[in-house]
């Protein structure tokens, strides 16, 4: 017998047993049994259980963000408020403090929207760029991190999109208007989309202005673009550069009535230019909550979580990839050793015991392992520290 190609079922008709089965791992937090479950099994993916739940409410209350993932990509609906006290995911995230899957169930666009605007008039007819990036985009504009860095890295990664430039950010500003045009707005994922395509274009218009000069690659235009966002002066540890850039996102918003909109506008104007919180901060706290800025730590070079490698030199910045570190040596090594004594004077003050404080020169001794994964730095801090 088939299984059924429906994906709701009626408050009171029965489970079957791999949906039995699904709520059983979900709750148990075996994800690898429930992931197949959700591809192999025979399963509606908005069936409810005894209270009206959904396996997406199910994964969001345990804050299991691959299933969420997931059970998203299989055409959960977010929306679903069978439960007995009418909670949809995003309440049951909320609820239950599970912060990730809020932003995961926040930020969700389905690949098949960006397909559809890669291919506007279906998919006989002519794409507006080869298929292949639906993919690719897609993971761009589901992630919740806009660091600059990100989007140009995201650009590296796929390079050829800087000979479709022209009709790749129409298909972004596409997906952007999307966003404010339906039914039901998406402040949160309009904000995001543009600062990616207000990105995009100033990465694009930096390769033309560049490309003039000389006979650098695209590529090597991008690590300067990059390199150049992250610059620090001498007065202080603050890239002006990135701040510029967000701001002036931020300022091009085109849907002036949008609240969210006038909060960050008046948040960034407290600010004074060049101190904290940054404009990317506010940013970033009004994608991901203000919560979820505190819990994790981010990479000091894009912005993506970084919880596995630290600078040795001052273990006060962290990055999500030895590529990361590399790429933002040339303006930390400025700040590397003054971080490390603000460091040091805190561990102080904590009484930390740690036999594991460096103060030699060996950035890469017993000390990191003491202090978790190691770091494995390309450009060995401490020693380029001594020759900068
Ligand atoms: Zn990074
Ligand atoms: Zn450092």
């Amino acid at each position: 017998m088939g299984c059924p190609m429906k994906f709701t079922m009626k408050p009171g008709e029965t489970l079957m047993a791999d949906e039995k089965e699904l709520y059983d791992v979900i709750q148990s937090g075996d994800t690898a049994r429930a992931l197949d479950i959700i591809k192999n099994g025979c399963i509606r993916v908005d069936c409810l259980d005894e209270n009206g739940a959904t396996p997406l409410q199910q994964a969001a209350f345990k804050g299991n963000v691959e299933l969420c993932r997931v059970l998203l990509d299989r055409g959960a609906d977010v929306n679903s408020n069978e439960h007995e006290h009418a909670y949809t995911a995003l309440m049951f995230g909320a609820l239950s403090g599970q912060h990730h899957c809020v932003s995961v169930i926040n930020n969700y666009l389905s690949i098949e929207d960006v397909e559809r605007i890669i291919h506007p008039k279906g998919i006989d007819t002519k794409e507006r760029i080869p298929m292949k990036f639906a993919k690719e985009i897609h993971q761009l504009v589901r992630s919740y991190n806009i660091h600059p860095v990100k989007i140009i890295k995201f650009l590296q990664a796929n390079i050829e999109l800087v000979e479709h430039r022209k009709p790749f950010v129409i298909v972004l500003e596409e997906l952007f208007d999307l966003q404010m045009k339906q039914k039901e707005t998406n402040e949160v994922m309009a904000l995001k989309l543009w600062i990616i395509v207000f990105t995009i274009k100033e990465a694009f218009k930096f390769i033309d202005l560049k490309k003039s000069e000389g006979t650098k690659t695209p590529d090597d235009l991008l690590v300067l673009f990059a390199k150049q966002l992250l610059a620090t002066d001498a007065e202080a540890n603050f890239p002006k550069n990135l701040e510029l850039l967000a701001r002036q996102g931020i300022k091009a918003f085109p849907y002036h009535q949008s609240v969210l909109f006038q909060t960050l506008v008046k948040s960034v104007g407290q600010t004074e230019f060049g101190n904290e919180p940054s404009a990317l901060s506010y940013l970033h706290q009004a994608l991901l909550g203000q919560r979820m800025m505190m819990d994790e730590t981010f990479c000091a070079a894009c912005g993506e979580p970084a919880k596995k490698k630290r600078c040795a030199g001052c273990k006060a910045v962290n990055y999500c990839s030895a590529e990361c570190q590399k790429l933002h040596w040339f303006s930390h090594k400025r700040w590397c050793a003054t971080l490390a004594m603000k460091q040091d004077m805190m561990n102080e003050q904590w009484d930390v015991d740690e036999s594991a404080k460096t103060e030699g020169a060996d950035g890469s001794d017993a000390a990191e392992t003491t202090q978790g994964p190691s770091v494995s730095s390309p450009a060995t801090p401490v020693a380029a520290e001594n020759e900068a």
